[in-house]
């Protein structure tokens, strides 16, 4: 869901004050329960859908045909309070929390988008990344329809708007939408008909179906299933890969529009991005994480006194590289988690040992030490710098960094914020030229065929192109030159 207008710069200065991880684009959530409080179940559903997305969220409910939106700047909780959700009335919800690049912070880009259309309005919520806007861009101008923000997601709604507005109904104008929308898309789009999930023909970004048990017919969609968990909704199944469900006083029913739907899901989701009591492929998250901590062992070994993870992400390949090397696990590093993500330390020797504010390494874990590190990805590097030195300035004897992914060699153009190649350390440098730069005394990833092998799922389905340059939905030259700096095929 990133401005179309973020992805025409880049700099080949390493930005210091970014976080050192790929960023998750969105959360999605919609819940489509008459006489519930459906405000409410979409608030408790962001709440645990934060992870993916800090900068903005929103709600619109649909009472009939009217519909009632809040959206602001800021955390779930931050935007909204009791009496804002007592004006959010209605049978169905639909709600977003949205990370998005510097520069394109704006409260007017906040999900969900609203648009309206000859039967009234749609509001949409969007995970993913368009790889085509400036086609439909430019086909949405040719059909005189008027823009608010710069976002795909817009683009999105005004092409169901464009598709209804010439005669079609919800459905088919949706199904015919889609046909022109290419990337990545998990979509909750609410009308005053009904609410739909949508996911692209590649599935890249995941989407779950849940249904509320206290009456019939009451059905939850979410990014995850913690945003079921929490409001204590069952898991049905996932929206499939190329798939519409359509959910309305008359249940739910299921379409496909795609000719040649095949899953790519995002990869990273499992690693990194998605919560580890989320389940994906059948299992936790966390009990993914284990698996690769383990393969990450028997790939890797080396002997040492004590195995940490980098808090919280890397803590589910820790323990699973212990388990399988035997190395004890401790806890070397404990994290603030009261730190904002824009923190700025007022002194340059603040901000040169920096990481301490939000990682406090424990010295009589670590003293004397030789430690194994496991973390779950390495971007640029700068933060993995950071931390060696404070596991040393603590005094480990040794520090031994495990990786439970492959190099990040690539920029993601499906939803994920990664920066442009040329910031990406694995792009430019071997294995062991970064552990040169972070200063470690050996430094190890996770293979790519370790990483799949995890999933126990047909290596084909997912997409990891960020590892590999295998983009598996077409990226038009110019927005591939944005980013993907490098790559020789990329005439600049
Ligand atoms: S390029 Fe990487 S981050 Fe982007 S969808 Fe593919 S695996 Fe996920």
């Amino acid at each position: 869901m990133i401005p179309n207008d973020s992805l025409d710069t880049h700099s080949a200065q390493v930005d210091h004050e970014r976080p050192d991880k790929p960023e998750e684009a969105c959360g999605v959530f919609g819940v489509y329960a008459p006489g519930e409080d459906v405000a409410k179940l979409t608030y408790f559903g962001l709440y645990a859908l934060q992870h993916r997305g800090q900068e903005s969220a929103g709600i619109a409910t649909f009472d009939g045909d009217k519909v009632h939106l809040h959206k602001e700047m800021g955390l779930v909780s931050q935007v909204f309070n009791e009496n804002i959700l007592n004006e959010l009335t209605g049978n169905l919800a639909v709600g977003h929390t949205r990370y998005s690049t510097t520069g394109s912070s704006r409260r007017v880009n906040a999900q969900p988008a609203v648009v309206s259309t000859r039967l009234g309005s749609l509001a949409l919520a969007h995970n993913g990344n368009l790889v085509n806007t400036g086609e439909l861009r430019a086909e949405l101008t040719r059909r005189e329809c008027d823009f608010l923000t710069t976002t795909d997601s817009e683009m999105i709604a005004l092409a169901i708007a464009s598709e209804v507005n010439s005669g079609k109904d919800w459905l088919e104008g949706a199904l015919s939408a889609f046909t022109q929308c290419q990337g990545a898309y998990s979509l909750v789009i609410g009308t005053p008909k009904g609410m739909m999930g949508v996911r692209d023909p590649n599935g890249i970004r995941p989407l779950v179906i849940g249904i509320l048990p206290t009456s019939p017919q009451r059905y939850v969609l979410a990014s995850e299933t913690c945003g079921l968990d929490i409001i204590g909704a069952e898991y049905l199944r996932d929206v499939e890969p190329g798939e519409l469900v359509w959910i309305t006083e008359e249940g739910m029913s299921s379409f496909h529009w795609s000719q040649k739907p095949a899953r790519k899901l995002c990869v990273f989701e499992m690693i990194y991005f998605a919560r580890p009591d989320s389940v994906m492929c059948g299992e936790s998250l966390y009990s993914y994480r284990l698996e690769i901590g383990r393969i990450l062992a028997r790939e890797s070994f080396i002997d040492a006194d004590i195995v940490i993870g980098v808090p919280d992400s890397g803590i589910p390949a820790a323990i699973g590289f212990s388990q399988e090397s035997g190395i004890p696990f401790a806890e070397g590093l404990i994290k603030n988690r009261y730190v904002g993500r824009t923190f700025i330390q007022p002194t340059q020797s603040m901000r040169e040992s920096g990481i301490r504010m939000k990682l406090n390494p424990l010295k009589d874990v670590l003293e004397g030490k030789r430690v194994i590190i496991v973390d779950d990805s390495i971007v640029r590097g700068t933060t993995s710098r950071k931390i060696v030195k404070a596991l040393r300035d603590a005094g480990a004897k040794e520090v031994h960094m495990r990786i439970s992914s492959p190099p990040v060699t690539h920029p993601c153009f499906y939803g994920i914020d990664t920066d442009s190649q040329d910031q990406l350390i694995a792009a430019t440098k071997s294995v062991e030229e970064i552990r040169q730069q972070i200063e470690v005394d050996t430094l190890a990833y996770l293979s790519w065929e370790g990483m799949l092998i995890a999933t126990r799922e047909d290596t084909n389905t997912f997409c990891s192109a960020c590892f590999t340059g295998n983009y598996p939905i077409d990226i038009p030259e110019k927005v591939k030159r944005s980013k993907l700096i490098l790559e020789k095929s990329v005439t600049v």
